[in-house]
């Protein structure tokens, strides 16, 4: 892999997400030796994906590279590479690249979707975990209304309008919002040849309301937004097959539909090596004691969405968003240098700083710990706290300028198939 022997301790990060790349920074120019390591060489920021998907943002805004993170730090390297064995009595893991040795190894790869065995539902549904497959999502819908366009058949019209979004979390409900926003601002400009009420939004939600880890107060508020921008909100209702034109649900209600998208969950992303019961059964996490350590490694450590670290508080682990990985990463870092200096570590504390979704223009909600609201100021706050933390001055730059030229024009500037998405059977 053509990293240098190294006098000084070896920590290897698998995984540039939020929690690897905060763990990278903070151990800038300590007297380590880092190698991150990613099967991709950009982060993604994964909370504006579903802009990327509805055609509101160039997926070069919300990614951002590998190497340019830690360009000016002396100790660290970073590899383009996957993960694919870990060999802990070795201290020593396998990668698509070649095979690297370590002193501490430090798991940070995520989660995946999670489609709860459901075959059919993962060989025809559009997953949106990445940024290709946000592209694949824009692709597919704006090759349905161009087909929709020049369909002479009602039914099939109907089916190429259909999209269904399967998952009422805030993915789900962000991108039933900004994909409504497209038929009520872009179809009846654009697409003159369509007529909007014939294109239909559909929310399917197994929980008994949107937003489930939100409070009521959020869930009542953005199910209001949603139906006041016209999306169709099925509540207690959850996928049982889709063949890829029609999605069957446990209830009576069935949906011709060429698009469906899934955001109903997620799933770890573990890499092989480690003993089966250091991972959760149903969601594949590492079990982590309150220093991330994984259970019986003293020098593996998982962090973010992959770790499950049970704590009085949060008797089933953190939530698996943002914050958690972050908080993890920069704690980590410190006591990784503490470990190293034979200090005592510090236990993590989560820092809740409260959770919010977006519905579309000035339609927003926000949980805080003490009070809560919705609307315009709401989204004011979601916006200011989602370009703040893109990673890069120039992505906030242009998301920036996006997101004020679409609010003056009522547009969605990137609809644009520039790589023709095609079912693989
Ligand atoms: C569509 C969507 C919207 C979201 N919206 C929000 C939101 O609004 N607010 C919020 O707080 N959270 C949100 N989240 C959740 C948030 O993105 C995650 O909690 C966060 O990314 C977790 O960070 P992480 O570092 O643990 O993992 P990730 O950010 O997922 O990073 C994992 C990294 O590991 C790499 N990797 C995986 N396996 C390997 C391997 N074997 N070898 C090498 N590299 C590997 C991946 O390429 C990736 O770069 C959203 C997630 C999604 C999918």
């Amino acid at each position: 892999m053509n990293i240098p022997e190294s006098k000084t301790p070896r920590i290897v990060i698998v995984g540039g997400g939020f929690a690897g790349v905060k763990l990278a920074k903070s151990l800038k120019n300590q007297n380590v030796q880092v190698v991150l390591i990613d099967k991709r060489n950009y982060h993604t920021f994964q909370p504006l994906l579903y802009q990327v998907s509805s055609a509101g943002l160039e997926p070069d805004s919300i990614a951002y590279p590998l190497r340019k993170i830690i360009k000016k730090h002396e100790n660290a390297f970073f590899r383009y590479a996957e993960v694919e064995q870990i060999f802990p009595e070795t201290k020593s893991i396998q990668t698509s690249i070649g095979d690297l040795s370590y002193d501490y190894l430090v798991i940070a790869t995520g989660t995946k979707t999670n489609y709860f065995g459901n075959a059919a539902v993962e060989k025809y549904s559009m997953a949106m975990k990445t940024i290709p497959q946000a592209l694949d999502i824009r692709s597919l819908m704006l090759q349905n209304l161009e087909k929709a366009a020049i369909s002479s058949s009602d039914n099939d019209r109907k089916s190429f309008l259909n999209f269904v979004i399967v998952g009422g979390g805030p993915t789900g409900v962000e991108l039933a919002g900004a994909i409504a926003e497209l038929k009520n601002n872009i179809l009846p400009r654009d697409y003159r040849d369509l007529n909007p009420r014939d294109m239909r939004i559909h929310l399917l939600e197994g929980n008994s309301r949107v937003l489930p880890p939100m409070s009521e107060h959020a869930s009542k508020k953005a199910e209001q937004f949603l139906l006041d921008l016209g999306v169709q909100v099925h509540c207690n209702t959850f996928v049982t097959d889709y063949d890829g034109k029609t999605v069957k649900t446990n209830s009576d209600l069935i949906l011709e539909s060429e698009t469906l998208i899934w955001a109903a969950g997620v799933t770890g992303r573990p890499i092989k090596g480690l003993n089966a019961d250091v991972l959760t059964e149903r969601v594949n996490r590492y079990l982590v004691n309150t220093y991330n350590q994984v259970n019986g490694y003293k020098s593996i450590f998982a962090l973010g969405d992959i770790a499950l670290m049970k704590t009085e508080d949060y008797p089933n682990g953190h939530p698996q968003v943002a914050q958690p990985a972050i908080q993890q990463g920069q704690l980590l870092g410190k006591n990784l240098i503490k470990l190293i200096e034979g200090k005592p570590l510090k236990e993590f504390v989560y820092k809740d700083k409260g959770s919010m979704a977006t519905i579309g223009r000035n339609k927003a909600v926000v949980d805080l710990k003490r009070f809560k609201f919705g609307g315009f100021f709401a989204w004011f706050v979601w916006m200011f706290v989602h370009l703040m933390s893109l990673v890069g001055f120039r992505n906030r730059v242009i998301v920036f300028f996006n997101w004020g030229y679409n609010y003056i024009n009522f547009d969605k500037a990137a609809r644009l198939i520039i790589r023709p998405f095609k079912r693989l059977d």
